[in-house]
């Protein structure tokens, strides 16, 4: 590929919304042939809302947001801004929260007005109503939480944000170009499956309850298999397989350290553009042999 035409891909790339580190990127681009998609913020909007809530039998269900809430409000996680707007919405200003803890790909931990709180995916032993509850909110395709304090399960929150209107449309023509999409995610299989089939993404191509530094090794495996990976992810916990994959493509609407660890970013956060920059790339490189 000569210089020239590789400025010019990038500068074409500038106009569709492609923002490119350098134009040797471009000839990465060709190769592939699996693209991973993250699933919060990338094929879904990220701006979640609290839908339901459920408590134990003698919980007092003001209290269980108002303790959620607070701790949430400590974090930036999609789950928990909306945990934390939800429960001021409902419940009026928050507590603060102290010895705040976050542990990526589980949840949030510290400290409310005395109790030891813990919001996500923290407690293995869950009362049965609950358990009931959780799965009924993931089977519809919300993600459930599950909000304790002082050692024992008390509620389940369950949050939802919207499939982009972009994305089934991304993945057909990801599809046309000759890639296959994978949907990666550390949600549970339940949403990963309900959001794969809106978006046209095979049920063997789902890989969900992926603890973020997983996102990694998942990569890496595809790529034992012979494949050529491009990934397209938005948060922190995916800036690490953004850097490993063959092509690391980041929303323009993601987090900072997405963003220095990909390849290339997608300015508008559309993910119809990583199709388009498949597209320019094979174009820029057969133009110049
Ligand atoms: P994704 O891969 O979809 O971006 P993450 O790896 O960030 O998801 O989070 C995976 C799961 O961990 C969430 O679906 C949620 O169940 C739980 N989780 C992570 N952070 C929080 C939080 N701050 N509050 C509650 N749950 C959380
Ligand atoms: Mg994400």
């Amino acid at each position: 590929a000569t210089p020239t035409a590789l400025m010019v891909g990038t500068g074409r790339g500038a106009q569709l919304g492609i923002l490119i580190k350098g134009p040797e990127v471009l000839e990465s681009t060709r190769r592939v042939d699996t693209v991973v998609l993250d699933k919060t913020g990338t094929i879904t909007t990220g701006r979640m809302t609290l839908q339901e809530v459920h408590v134990a039998e003698g919980t007092d269900e003001r209290e269980l947001l108002r303790l959620a809430g607070a701790l949430e409000h400590a974090s930036e996680h999609p789950v928990a801004r909306a945990v934390a707007a939800g429960a001021e919405e409902r419940v009026g200003p928050l507590p603060s929260a102290e010895h705040f803890e976050n542990v990526p790909g589980r949840g949030v931990r510290g400290r409310v007005e005395g109790r030891e709180v813990a919001v996500g995916r923290l407690y293995d032993d869950l009362p049965e109503e609950l358990a009931r509850a959780r799965s009924e909110a993931e089977s519809g395709g919300r993600t459930a939480v599950v909000v304790g304090w002082d050692g024992t399960a008390r509620g389940v929150v369950a949050v939802a944000d919207a499939i982009k209107d972009t994305s089934a449309e991304a993945v057909r023509q990801l599809r046309a170009l000759g890639l296959t999409p994978v949907l990666l995610t550390g949600d549970n299989r339940a949403v990963a499956d309900s959001v794969a089939a809106a978006v046209g993404i095979a049920p063997g191509d789902v890989i969900a309850e992926v603890l973020p530094e997983d996102k990694v090794a998942v990569v890496r495996r595809l790529q034992g298999e012979g494949r050529s990976v491009a990934m397209v992810g938005d948060g922190v916990n995916d800036a690490a397989a953004l850097a490993t994959a063959d092509l690391g493509l980041a929303m323009g609407t993601g987090t900072d350290a997405a963003i220095e660890a990909s390849d290339l970013t997608l300015v508008r956060g559309d993910l119809r553009v990583a199709a388009d920059a498949i597209r320019l790339s094979r174009k820029t490189l057969s133009t110049i042999k």
